[in-house]
Formats: structure tokens, sequence, C-alpha cells
């Protein structure tokens, strides 16, 4: 064991909203087969942030929570957070953006990769056809809240959202997908913008992309407008390896691109900043229809808690879980959005069993 793996890595553990928590809790079961089996130095950090905890004593993300998480842990775990009792979303806000933004984690990593030709949504194509990487950016854009309504209410009302984008930002997020690229062996790093109507925010994305790809002269890079990438994402996905782009592109091409994955119960993400403390979620929200019930695909949690193993450095298991996860969707043994009838705890013991079985 090298002194890294040896060292104890802290892990926070927020399951927040609607089905978080009960997703998380099938996320947590897994980590503690790691622990258990193949002793793993891992120490959970539980907390009850959420909408139950803000409604009930006002608390969001305390202060000391945010130092520990900054200073102490490697890793945090979230479920999901949004909760129609909060409509102004203040605890959402607090806790999301206290993370994304406390800790700039300014890499979004989505993995869009189809684990079996049943989820496989396009007709005359296969699983084996769609396996490329989404790198959102993170931290601006139009998600930074910039920008105010007036005359509100009337029929002269005028609301703005300012799309803020920096070369710092617009530069770092290029470069991480680039390195990733080289890392994996892609042969083609594609961005999305929207150069051609925002012309000043965009040019720049356009701009850096151009320079920051001339350091990697062995990487193809093809630029499209966002419109236009979706319609090929479609038409052939196997052109794709690694796309780049903005926080509100990112948003839209994933969950887009979540259809080739058999929906949102099985879409992963990674919230990283290379080298530091980085968060992983699945890629749904809190939905709150169906919380409380035993139905959510635990799926993409798993998936989400591969991509923390990979992140602290332990290697073979991400591919461990995404095997196993697979093998659960062909076999059934999954929750009805995917085909299935198992509930979410009922997936959750069939993953842990096949995890136990294959580590032993
Ligand atoms: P957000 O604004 O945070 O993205 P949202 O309300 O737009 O959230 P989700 O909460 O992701 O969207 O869910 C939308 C719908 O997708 C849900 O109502 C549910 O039907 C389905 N869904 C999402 N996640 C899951 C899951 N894990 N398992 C099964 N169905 C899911």
């Amino acid at each position: 064991m090298s002194e890294d793996s040896a060292r104890t890595k802290k892990i926070a553990i927020i399951g927040g909203d609607g089905i978080g928590p009960e997703v998380v809790a099938q996320g947590v079961r897994i980590l503690d087969v790691f622990r258990e089996q193949k002793g793993y130095p891992l120490e959970l950090i539980h907390y009850d942030f959420g909408a139950d905890r803000y409604l009930r004593d006002g608390v969001t993300f305390p202060e000391e929570a945010q130092r520990v998480i900054r200073e102490e842990c490697d890793a945090v775990l979230l479920g999901a957070l949004g909760d129609p009792r909060v409509p102004g979303l203040e605890h959402a806000r607090d806790i999301l953006f206290g993370l994304r933004f406390g800790l700039d984690l300014y890499c979004n990593v989505r993995p869009v990769v189809c684990l079996s030709d049943r989820l496989m949504p396009l007709k005359n194509r296969t699983a084996a056809d769609v396996n490329f990487t989404v790198f959102r950016e993170n931290t601006e854009g139009i998600y930074v809240g910039m920008g105010g309504q007036f005359k509100r209410g009337t029929p002269d009302e005028v609301a703005i959202n300012e799309d803020l984008n920096t070369r710092k930002g617009v530069e770092r997020i290029i470069r991480a997908a680039f390195e990733f690229a080289k890392e994996t062996g892609a042969k083609k790093v594609h961005m999305a913008d929207k150069s051609n109507a925002m012309r000043h925010a965009h040019e720049l994305w356009l701009r850096v992309f151009e320079e920051v790809g001339a350091e990697y002269p062995e990487l193809e890079r093809q630029h499209y407008y966002v419109d236009a990438l979706c319609l090929y994402l479609i038409q052939d996905p196997t052109e794709f390896e690694v796309i780049v782009t903005c926080n509100l592109f990112g948003d839209i091409i994933t969950d887009l691109a979540a259809g080739f994955q058999g929906g949102m119960g099985m879409a992963a993400s990674g919230n990283i900043r290379p080298g530091a403390v980085s968060m992983f979620e699945p890629v749904h929200g809190s939905a709150p229809p169906i919380a409380g019930k035993d139905i959510a695909n635990p799926l993409a949690t798993v998936l989400s808690v591969g991509m923390m193993l990979t992140h602290l450095g332990y290697e073979g298991d991400e591919a461990l879980l995404s095997g196993i996860v697979k093998d659960a969707v062909e076999s059934g043994h999954v929750t009805r959005d995917v085909g299935g009838e198992l509930g979410t705890k009922a997936t959750g013991d069939w993953v842990v069993a096949e995890l136990k079985k294959r580590l032993s």
C-alpha cells in the first residue's frame, strides 16, 4: 500500500432532499463494503443539511462544516437539493454554491456511457456507440446569478441575467478537457458555444479553445455551435469523445446525453478541482414526486461513488462498479425507470451482494 492509499480519507456525506437521502444511502453501503472487504481507510462524516434541517432550525450550510469539508475532507458525496416547501431554494443555494464556489469545483465532469443495448434509445445503434465525457464549466456563466429585475410586475418589466466568462475560467476548463483527452488516449476534443450569437462572451471560448488546443498537437479539435452539436450527437454519437462547454450548455447537453444512458437515474457526475477536495453526485435532482416511495434508481449514485474512488486514488474500482451496474441492467435487477421491478433498497441489495462476491 502506498503512503497515500494508507492515509485515512474523509468523505462528507450529504443526502439532501427528496430522493437524495434514499440514493445516497445505497452509495454509503458501497463505501462500507470497500472499507470492510478491501480495508480502505475511509471515514464518513454524515451531515443532515437540506430542507428538513432548514425548516426546523434555519440552518443551511454552517461555517464550521464548510471549514471541515474544505480543510479536512478529500471528497463529498451529495444526493440532491430542492424541496417544494422551500420555493426560494435558499438552503439549496447556500449548500450547492457553498460547495461549488467555496471549493472552486470548476470541472463538472459527466461521463456518458451506455452500459447496455437495452438502454439504447436510437435505432440501428448499440451501447458501444456511446462513450464520451462532457466537461461542463461549473463556476461561471449564467449561473452566477448576476442581473436583476426592474419594474417587476409592470408592463415595462425588465429581466436580466448576465453570462459571466473570465479568461481564467474558460482557460482552465478547456485545459482540463484537453488534459483528460490526453490521459485517456482520446483523439479529439469538441467545444460547443454560441459565438455566432453571443459574440463577446463566446468569442473568448473560441479563441481560448484554439490557443490551448494548439498546445496539444496530437489531439484533433472541433468547434460546433451548440445547436448543431445537439443534432450531431443524435445523428452520430460515435463522433464524440470529449466535449467541453460552458455551464448552461453543459447542463442541457448532459440531460440530452442522459437519454443515451437510460435516463436521469443512470447519469453520474463529479464536481472536480484537480488534486483537491471534490464532490460527486448523481446528475438527477431531488425528484419530489417520487421521493419516499422506494422507487428512485440508485445506480447513478453507485456510478458516482465509482468516480469518487478513482479520484481518491483507488484504481480499478470504478470499472468494477460500472461492470456490476451493467450486469444489474442486463439481468433486470433494476428500478422501474430502466425496465425492472425492484425498489431502491432492493437494487442496492443486489449491487452490494455482487460487489461482495466479486471482491472476495
Ligand atoms: P433539477 O432542477 O434539480 O435538475 P428536476 O426536478 O428538473 O431537478 P429531477 O429531480 O432530476 O429533475 O427529476 C425529473 C424526473 O426524472 C423525476 O420526477 C423522475 O420522474 C425522474 N428521475 C430523476 N431521477 C430519478 C431517479 N434516480 N430514479 C428514477 N427516476 C428519476
